[in-house]
């Protein structure tokens, strides 16, 4: 697998100003500029950037303003105060070279797990994980990993398992690969599953979960409620039912349980109705703001393998009266208009 992504890599990588060589400094700066920033607004910037401060001597004798001129419109302005003073560091305590152990890397101001991993491996070719959401993406649905992967044990699963990869092979073009394959093939949205290069490898793929992995769960406040609700549908009909009482008492409402995933809301359907049925895609997230509470729904599209009683022909749905936050999960699925 780790073969065939990287012949795929060689052969179709994209073109980027950073790619021209593997001087540290210059893949310090791209991986600072691209943090929270896509690579196409970042390719100006680092040209113009590069062009005023070539090496890290340039950089260490500008001035903050100097820095922040050239900033100007990239936004999260502490990266270029920690690229400023960070040159001052290189200049002052590694003698003007950049750091090349790993730990002095992951010393320096701005530079985290991910940032470290992507310089090491890239510049120095150091068997090192950097896992950011792309990579979290992809490996979740290449091993069918069904839990959140904002955990940090998740996140740690996922670090193990790319250090088991890069075992005997180039930890600069698999990690680069990753970034492109999570770019352009294995997109959050509509991966193009058909073209990718390492299919035959995916379990998510195989199974057909591509668009419901990776579970992806922000953590919500006291007062605020995650639910995974559930547009449940059979042939021509949906599932929907009227509540006696809370928030939506006497509206009706689609099925949703304060659950983390698609698979724990089959299992606690599963166990309410007494009939089985299966996750077809991930639709959209949601959130509904009551006066005191916030929903945040997760809406996914099931598929009943039986009928459940409550189930009405989906072309009536307008004659019933359905909550506002409910409507809304129904239109992101085009059921309402
Ligand atoms: S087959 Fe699809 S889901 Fe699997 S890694 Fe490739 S693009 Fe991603």
């Amino acid at each position: 697998m780790q073969n065939q992504l990287i012949n795929w890599y060689l052969e179709n990588k994209r073109d980027f100003p950073w790619r021209e060589n593997q001087d540290p400094y210059r893949i310090w700066i791209s991986e600072i500029m691209l943090q929270q920033t896509t690579t196409e607004a970042v390719i100006p910037y680092y040209n113009r950037f590069l062009e005023k401060f070539p090496n890290i001597y340039t950089l260490s004798q500008a001035t903050l303003d100097d820095v922040y001129k050239l900033w100007e419109g990239l936004g999260y302005y502490s990266r270029a105060r920690n690229i400023h003073a960070t040159a001052q560091i290189i200049m002052n305590d590694f003698n003007g070279v950049f750091p090349t152990t790993h730990k002095d890397v992951l010393s320096l101001k701005g530079i985290g797990p991910y940032t470290a991993g992507a310089i090491c491996s890239i510049a120095y070719h150091m068997p090192l994980p950097a896992v950011d959401g792309n990579v979290l993406r992809i490996i979740a649905r290449l091993y069918d990993i069904e839990e959140n992967i904002l955990e940090k044990r998740v996140n740690d699963e996922v670090t193990h398992i790319i250090q088991g990869l890069l075992d005997g092979i180039n930890p600069s073009d698999f990690n680069q690969a990753l970034m492109d394959l999570g770019a352009t093939i294995c997109r959050p949205k509509n991966p193009k599953c058909e073209i990718c290069p390492i299919s035959n490898s995916c379990i998510a793929f195989q199974t057909h979960k591509q668009t419901v992995l990776p579970i992806r769960i922000t953590k919500t406040k006291k007062q605020d409620i995650h639910y995974v609700t559930g547009i449940v549908t059979y042939n021509d009909y949906i599932h929907i039912f009227k509540t006696e009482s809370g928030l939506l008492s006497n509206l009706f409402q689609c099925p949703q349980f304060n659950v983390e995933s698609p698979f724990s809301f089959i299992e606690a359907y599963t166990k309410e109705y007494g009939v089985t049925l299966h996750v077809v895609s991930h639709i959209k997230k949601i959130k509904h703001v009551f006066t005191h509470r916030t929903w945040y729904m997760d809406v996914y599209h099931f598929q009943l393998d039986q009928p459940v009683e409550d189930l009405i022909p989906i072309n009536t749905l307008d004659q019933y009266a359905i909550s506002t936050a409910h409507q809304k999960c129904l239109k992101a699925y085009h059921l309402y208009k």
